[in-house]
């Protein structure tokens, strides 16, 4: 199903809707006031404005396969290193047989050293300087993707990203890169360039695929889902949310191997349906996605969605609130990510969001719930220390339920935890419903 273009934001400045907790009442009864990060207010104020994204957090709060698949750390999403640009990777027909474009492959390798080996032996020297070029040029144009939010910059954005996309996977399939490495080669290789050109381009095809599937597979790492999960919500977040476009397709027949059928698709509204000009079955497709503005921002925000998330859902518990907050006029005071009144209006909640690499050995991501539980109890103390009554305290975490649980009661039954008088609770993945329940208000 094609996306139509998000309609255009409406604009809703009333602070009110947010419902925005301004003071915190002391021990003694007198009021301090808070300061909260109008940042992370604004991505909020997006989010209600853009009815996919309302929709999308709707789902976000209630759906546990949605939060495995966003709640992840912004750098799990970047293939490659050092380039801010998140992208996903799916197949039409999941890892089917890829043998036609490895012989393929194979096969212009060996003509490549059998008819061009000469020519190859003048090229592969400066091979290095023609992918580093790219790579300049890419990190450079990336660099400059500017933040867009209305409909006639997202067509731009969408452009660019398509275009630098296909450029770095594909390397020298646009048209200008094609023309800077064949200038770059004439001139070392003279005419044995264009053999050995289209063979690297039929080597490429199944580089492009494997790249796309070691993607995937640290995908799937990072998200603890299984293939069929990871497949369904991302076909909800391109279908259902419009959040999801693809940007390049590869294409190729699984059952002719004497005669490899493939080809490239560049910018498609959906992946291309394609029939096997010669044996006339379904082609497979191994697609690359891209989220749009909108979602893009909000993944590369510091606590990922998993923060925004949290926030969604306080303004929606009916309680005041307010993220990213400090105390006006409190010496040593660090940035609560959120804090909310509880039902006895002397009192307050705070709110740890923490979101980790997935990739990481269990025993890291054990001391990391360590830490994030200390940070949260030296929370209580600074709060508590200048006579803030904070009744709960509770850390939310894309770390999986069956690592955390594990070490989480052993954590807090020791001394330094057990002698704090509150409510110190530990959300996974897995049971953010039960955080809603319990910040929603009766
Ligand atoms: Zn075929």
């Amino acid at each position: 199903m094609a996306c139509r273009p998000h309609p255009r934001a409406v604009k809703i400045d009333d602070h009110d809707l947010m419902n925005i907790l301004e003071t915190v009442t002391l021990r003694d009864g007198s009021k301090r006031k808070l300061k909260c990060d109008s940042d992370q207010l604004n991505s909020l104020k997006t989010i209600q404005s853009v009815p996919e994204l309302t929709q999308l957090f709707d789902a976000v709060a209630t759906e546990e396969d949605i939060r495995k698949f966003l709640w992840r750390h912004r750098h799990d999403y970047m293939p490659f290193k050092g380039v801010v640009l998140p992208i996903f990777y799916d197949e039409s027909m999941p890892f089917r047989d890829h043998d036609p474009l490895a012989y393929e492959a194979s096969k212009s390798d060996a003509e490549l050293r059998v008819h061009v080996y000469d020519a190859l032996n003048r090229f592969l020297p400066i091979l290095p300087d023609i992918l580093a070029g790219f790579e300049e040029q890419f990190q450079e144009t990336t660099a400059k993707l500017p933040s867009l939010e209305t409909e006639r910059e997202e067509e731009i954005r969408t452009e660019i990203v398509t275009r630098e996309v296909t450029n770095r996977i594909i390397q020298m399939y646009s048209e200008d890169g094609l023309r800077k490495v064949v200038n770059t080669i004439t001139s070392r290789a003279g005419d044995l360039v264009v053999p050995a050109l289209a063979s690297i381009f039929s080597i490429w095809k199944y580089g492009a695929l494997q790249f796309g599937r070691k993607h995937l597979e640290n995908l799937l790492v990072s998200s603890r889902q299984s293939y069929e999960e990871y497949h369904r919500t991302l076909k909800q977040l391109a279908d259902r949310f419009c959040l999801l476009s693809p940007a390049t397709s590869l294409v190729w027949c699984t059952q002719c191997r004497k005669h490899p059928q493939s080809y490239f698709a560049v910018a498609s509204q959906d992946p291309p349906v394609s029939t096997c000009p010669v044996c006339k079955s379904e082609m497979a497709v191994g697609t690359f996605y891209y989220p749009k503005s909108p979602l893009a921002k909000l993944l590369d925000a510091r606590d990922g969605l998993l923060g925004t998330t949290v926030h969604w859902s306080l303004r929606e518990s009916g309680r005041s609130w307010a993220p990213g907050v400090y105390v006006e006029g409190l010496a040593d005071d660090t940035e609560k990510d959120a804090v909310f009144q509880m039902e006895d209006e002397n009192e307050i909640g705070i709110v740890e969001s923490k979101v980790h690499h997935l990739d990481s050995p269990g025993r890291t991501l054990e001391s990391q719930i360590r830490e994030d539980l200390n940070q949260l109890s030296n929370h209580w103390r600074t709060y508590d220390k200048a006579d803030i009554h904070v009744s709960s305290a509770y850390l939310v975490t894309n770390i999986p339920q069956c690592v955390g649980a594990s070490v989480v009661d052993n954590i807090l039954s020791l001394k330094e935890f057990s002698e704090i008088p509150c409510d110190i609770e530990v959300f996974y993945p897995e049971t953010f419903e039960d955080f809603r329940d319990i910040i929603s208000e009766e």
